[in-house]
């Protein structure tokens, strides 16, 4: 029988591809097992239950809704927000806009308008108040501001954060996070301040209508995201979740993975965290390679110059020596709770001698 479980499946790879590759852990796992079950399209199951009374507490809403991924979250967000002929602006690399298919234009008949980031990734408030229609029957309705924090791996600046959803407040605008790594955001935030990870996550979502947050990125749950909001946003929500074939049954499993997750895995993030800096660290120096200082769990690695042309060579060496990255000419690393500082080194080792050779 295959009893495979987190602690006996070896971990011969260092994947630094995505933190969604993360493996639950036993204790989660134990969680899994444990939680109690029932069907939760008839709001039955008090494992989802607990998750989404939770959820929302700590971040500050009145209600939340469990949802299978981070996209369907974050459409069930817009959809809520806009009616058709609608219109949100969001950043052009964002994933609201750039990585989930179209499903708000494709599925909602709602209109992106995508402005570009600045280099520390927000949107000027000069460019998001240019963008915003007058109220005419040429243009779309300007309706929601959606952010994305942490953005690249980039703790969007909270005066920022407050000055951009303020602003979106002003001219009538609702206001989405997508805080698919909301908690690095906060972990990084806190380090800035002195506090702590769970009081500045409620900090950033206090500026927000709505938010949706990952469990199965550096959270280490194998599944699950979250949409928070008022009890009202969140009744619209859960018909769009029905209709976009997201009532899941006894889902409880895999809530209890994600309450695990909120009670034992947002402190440690911190780990990751300086994990990536260490990794950096290892990387800097290199003759070809322009490492970005990491603010979070994610290192940028730019081929720079003759380098580039070895990008194919080297993507091969490091898959051989067991280290898995994403990204051509700009490497992407993501530590999460399944690296460890001797997958990072072993990182590091790999890309030094590929340039040595
Ligand atoms: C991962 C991610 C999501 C959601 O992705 P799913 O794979 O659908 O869970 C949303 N926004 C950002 C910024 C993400 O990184």
């Amino acid at each position: 029988m295959n009893t495979s479980t987190a602690a006996q499946t070896p971990r011969v790879q260092a994947d630094f591809r995505s933190d969604t590759v993360t493996q639950p852990t036993a204790a989660m796992r134990a969680a899994m097992a444990a939680a109690p079950l029932g069907d939760d399209v008839f709001a039955d199951d008090p494992s989802v239950n607990a998750l989404q009374d939770k959820i929302a507490a700590l971040l500050g809403f009145e209600a939340a809704l469990f949802m299978p991924t981070g996209t369907q979250s974050n459409l069930c967000g817009i959809l809520a927000h806009c009616q058709r002929g609608d219109e949100y602006i969001v950043g052009q690399l964002a994933h609201t806009y750039r990585w989930e298919g179209g499903g708000a234009a494709v599925l909602g008949s709602v209109q992106p308008q995508p402005l570009n980031h600045q280099p520390d990734g927000t949107l000027a408030l000069a460019d998001i108040e240019a963008a915003i229609k007058p109220d005419d029957a040429h243009f779309a309705k300007t309706r929601l501001l959606t952010l994305e924090n942490t953005w690249g791996g980039k703790l969007l600046p909270f005066a920022y954060v407050q000055a951009a959803t303020q602003l979106a407040r002003d001219k009538g605008l609702s206001r989405h996070l997508d805080g698919a790594r909301l908690f690095n955001a906060a972990t990084a935030q806190a380090a800035q301040n002195g506090t702590d990870p769970y009081a500045e996550a409620r900090a950033i979502t206090s500026c927000f209508d709505s938010v949706s947050v990952c469990f199965s990125k550096g959270l280490g749950a194998p599944i699950g995201s979250a949409l928070c909001g008022s009890r009202e946003f969140i009744a619209r929500a859960h018909r769009i979740r029905k209709m976009a074939g997201g009532g899941m049954r006894q889902a409880g499993m895999l809530a209890a993975a994600a309450t695990h997750a909120l009670d034992h895995h947002v402190l440690r993030l911190a780990e990751d965290h300086a994990l990536a800096a260490r990794l950096a660290e290892g990387l800097r120096g290199i003759a070809g390679l322009e490492v970005e200082a990491p603010q979070t769990n994610i290192v940028f690695v730019d081929l720079v110059g003759a380098a580039r042309a070895q990008s194919a060579a080297l993507q091969e060496h490091l898959k051989a020596q067991g280290v898995l990255i994403t990204g051509l000419y700009r490497l992407r690393f993501v530590t999460h709770l399944d690296v460890d500082a001797a997958g990072v080194d072993r990182a590091v080792a790999a890309v030094r001698s590929f340039f040595a050779a």
